[in-house]
Formats: structure tokens, sequence, C-alpha cells
């Protein structure tokens, strides 16, 4: 569930100045609350340190885009190089003990950027604009999770999608990521999203047909607990830009890729 504005810039505030702000300490401990009674970091500024750190510039179109030579891309350079060298060896281990190695991915600002549906909206969010955003089917790639997609299924590891958008948006996100070239497994026997109305049984401890009260980490940790218990698959990496992405297990390594713009708790 996305925080509102304010809760939005005091999260954000860690990532752009955390260890100024709050000491490398709280910086690094997930960001999972709020941090202290100081003087939360001024939220004008704030947002200018986002757009330096995307590199944002509307384009001919009026659509806001990071920039490839932004802090932002190449941070994701940094992770993405640190990823392919880890899945390699993963992957070649797995393989040896007859395992078969799997991947997850989460979808919004892991693999499809939305960072132009947050600027236009001040940081905000709202579930109409949203679900019109996402099915235009348009948004830009992350920067090289496309390729870190195609990299683990060319080094045999089998691709997972698992996601909090919901079934009424599939086919849109299907669409958006064969354009950016994330055209691996994207059928519903690999893509994983959110269904309140009619939940799989493996989420029953939170959720059953009519009832859902599953948080993130719940959906998203029970949907990768199903994947190795159920599908028989070892998780090597399990990529994500929020922590609740990441929290509870089932994944040998986790990678948070950065995103200032919102927290999803
Ligand atoms: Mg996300």
């Amino acid at each position: 569930m996305r925080k509102s504005l304010k809760a939005v810039a005091a999260g954000a505030a860690c990532v752009v100045a955390g260890a100024a702000l709050y000491g490398a300490g709280a910086a690094t401990a997930g960001q999972s609350t709020a941090n202290s009674t100081h003087e939360p970091y001024n939220i004008g500024q704030l947002v200018k340190d986002i757009d330096t750190y995307y590199g944002t510039t509307a384009d001919s179109n009026g659509v806001y885009q990071a920039s490839e030579d932004s802090p932002y891309a190449e941070d994701l350079a940094r992770i993405d190089g640190d990823a392919k060298r880890y899945i390699d060896k993963a992957a070649r281990k797995a393989h040896h003990r007859g395992e078969k190695p799997a991947v997850v991915f989460d979808i919004d600002d892991t693999l499809l950027l939305s960072l132009d549906y947050e600027k236009r909206y001040n940081y905000t969010y709202n579930a109409t604009t949203w679900n019109d955003y996402v099915n235009k089917a348009d948004r830009p790639a992350v920067f090289g999770s496309p390729e870190l997609v195609r990299y683990a299924e060319s080094k045999g590891v089998e691709v997972f999608y698992n996601s909090g958008l919901s079934e009424a948006q599939r086919a849109g996100a299907v669409e958006n990521l064969k354009k950016v070239g994330a055209d691996v497994n994207l059928d519903a026997g690999h893509m994983f999203l959110k269904d309140k109305a009619n939940p799989p049984a493996y989420l029953k401890d939170c959720a059953t047909p009519g009832t859902w009260s599953c948080t993130t980490v719940q959906y998203k940790a029970g949907t990768r607990a199903h994947i190795e218990d159920d599908l028989g698959y070892e998780i090597i990496a399990n990529f994500g830009d929020q922590y609740s992405d990441l929290d509870g297990g089932h994944a040998d390594r986790t990678y948070k890729l950065p995103n200032p713009t919102y927290f999803v708790g």
C-alpha cells in the first residue's frame, strides 16, 4: 500500500541523503519505519534531488524520461554487473547439483519505469490514474533490466515475475514488457499477478475467495514459496525496488534496485 506524500518524502530522504541525515545504520536498516524526531528533509529540495538523481528531462512528447548517464543509471549498471556475475556462478552450481534455478523479478520500477507518472502526479498515488497509466503499456524499461532478464534465460535460469499489478492489468503489463525487450516467459504460469477475488490456494493463510488480507510481504513471499515448494525451483536471485519485494525469504540472494519516488510497505 502506498504511503502519502509526507511518508514518501521521509522514506525517500533516506535514499537520497540517508547517510548524511540519519547515519549509516539507519540508511541500511531497510527504511521500513519512520526514522526519528529530526526535522524531515525539505520536500521541495527532495523533489529536485530526485530529478538530479534520475537526470529527468521531458522528451519531445512531454514525457519525463530518466537519462542514461544519470546517477540512477550508474547505480543500476553496478547492480546489474554484480547480478550477472552472480547468476552465472549460481546457475552453474545449481545445474551441477541437479536443481532448477530461477530468478524472480518485480515489475513496477524493477522492469518498467514509472518516473513519468510519479513526477506528473507529484509522487502521489491514485488507483484510477495509475491503472490508466499502466494500461497504456508505454513505460520505458528500467535501464538494463530487460538485458538482465534475457541474460538469466541464456544461462538456463527460469524467469518468473512477481507483481502487485492486478489480473486486470495483465494484458498491459505483457504488452509493455514485450515492447521493452523483456520478452521471456510472459505467460500466466510465470507471471504472478494479484487476484484478490480468486486468490490461489497457496495464499490460504491470508486470502480465500472473497477475502484478502495479505500484506505485500505475505503475497510476494508466499508466491516465491509456491515457486520453490510447489513448482520445484531454487530461486537464486530476487529483484525488486521495494524492501517488501524482497523480505520474507525464499531467495538465495536479493537485489534492491533504487527507487526514491514512493514506498510500498
Ligand atoms: Mg516495484
